[in-house]
């Protein structure tokens, strides 16, 4: 048989697969690609459906910050697929970030799109949260932007996918903006509104984004040391997805940034269901530098000097500990040959680390038997 068994399934799929159900479905990124076999072999003996993501600043026709571009990230998610024989994921372009909404900058994500969707893509995320116009005297007037250019680009998704079906999320409130008074936090109206409107222009998204306290990657403390807490507004979540279904409106909510946030919690605190999907990214970039710093410190101090040069005279004030922490991510390209080709025994311990890690994941969200749920709706 041919690696097509083992490729992607339409997110669609997935997020049908799943409705109803008190699950969320990981969406793991894997910035560093060596983390994905392991997080496939626990998708696989958990049978839990997964999916796989990289932003579009970290995965563009350039290569991004991970030197991967739609199509080597595309060949390298489905080699560990098939690797480990997992059939039930699906291959997300997360973050399709639109910031200024002109002709330009469309034409040029229309590219992206038509590049990521020759590498086989099945889910998309257009993200033009950034067009919000604070001046709007109505939802629809602060959205307005939003609604033109995330419709534009989910019709023509469809259209280049040829009747083939996929996932689709679009995201309202810029994750992790914040005013005088602290994090802008999406409004139930707003959720409402926007979804509305986008039905209304012949869109149907599968999940939202929204604004509801998280922010991407970690958050620090004074001395740069990273906390771990429980940032989402649980209440406001759980408002905006019941005033969703209220409205008839079949959209489950895609939360971002859940790096930091102790397994426990979300097992136990977390609206499985009302969230479907949960975005794991900056977590598995952790595991990665934390296994090099003992199977390749050469390789971790030369990655650690190039990020604390590089990125200390623009963080002035900050420690150390921090700058690297949140900038290391850029030197993921600077060092990709050197990442990709550490030793067996490195590759094996990212490997296990990962697995495990999956599975105490996979646990909180009660993903368990959710592959074979989205396989009987494919069949
Ligand atoms: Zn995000």
């Amino acid at each position: 048989m041919t690696g097509k068994m083992y490729g992607p399934v339409p997110g669609s799929a997935i997020f049908s697969g799943i409705s109803g159900r008190k699950s969320i479905i990981m969406a793991a990124n894997p910035r560093i690609a060596s983390v994905a076999e392991g997080i496939f072999r626990a998708a696989k003996d958990t049978d839990s459906a997964l999916i796989m993501e990289l932003a579009r600043s970290e995965c563009d026709l350039k290569g991004g910050y991970t030197g991967m571009t739609p199509s080597l990230f595309s060949e390298k998610m489905n080699e560990a697929a098939e690797k480990v024989q997992f059939d039930c994921w699906a291959l997300h372009a997360d973050h399709i970030t639109i910031k200024k909404g002109d002709a330009a900058e469309i034409e040029s994500t229309k590219q992206l799109i038509d590049a990521q969707i020759a590498a086989g893509y099945t889910s998309f995320a257009i993200d033009a949260s950034h067009l919000f116009n604070f001046n709007g005297k109505t939802v629809r007037e602060e959205l307005e932007d939003n609604i033109r250019v995330t419709s534009e680009l989910a019709l023509y998704i469809k259209n280049r996918m040829k009747g083939k079906e996929f996932g689709l999320e679009v995201e309202v409130g810029e994750i992790g903006r914040k005013d005088a008074e602290g994090l802008i936090l999406t409004k139930p109206q707003e959720a409402v509104g926007f979804v509305k409107a986008l039905n209304e222009n012949g869109v149907y998204p599968h999940v939202i984004a929204i604004a509801n306290g998280s922010t991407h990657g970690h958050t620090y403390d004074a001395d740069g040391n990273v906390i771990e807490q429980l940032s989402i507004d649980i209440a406001r979540t759980k408002e905006i997805a019941q005033a969703l279904r209220e409205n008839n409106l079949q959209v489950g909510i895609a939360q971002h940034g859940i790096t930091g946030t102790p397994r426990e919690l979300i097992n136990l605190h977390f609206p499985k269901g009302d969230i479907v999907k949960g975005n794991v990214a900056t977590f598995w970039q952790d595991v990665v530098f934390n296994t090099l710093k003992v199977y390749e410190p050469a390789l971790y101090r030369n990655i650690q000097e190039w990020t604390l040069e590089k990125y200390r005279p623009a963080n002035p004030g900050k420690k150390d500990r921090q700058i690297f922490s949140g900038n290391c991510k850029f030197a993921i390209k600077e060092f990709f040959k050197e990442i990709y080709s550490v030793e067996e025994q490195t590759d094996k311990a990212i490997r296990a680390m990962a697995y495990a890690e999956s599975l105490v994941f996979f646990r909180a969200f009660s993903s368990a038997k959710t592959a074979s749920l989205v396989k009987k709706k494919l069949l």
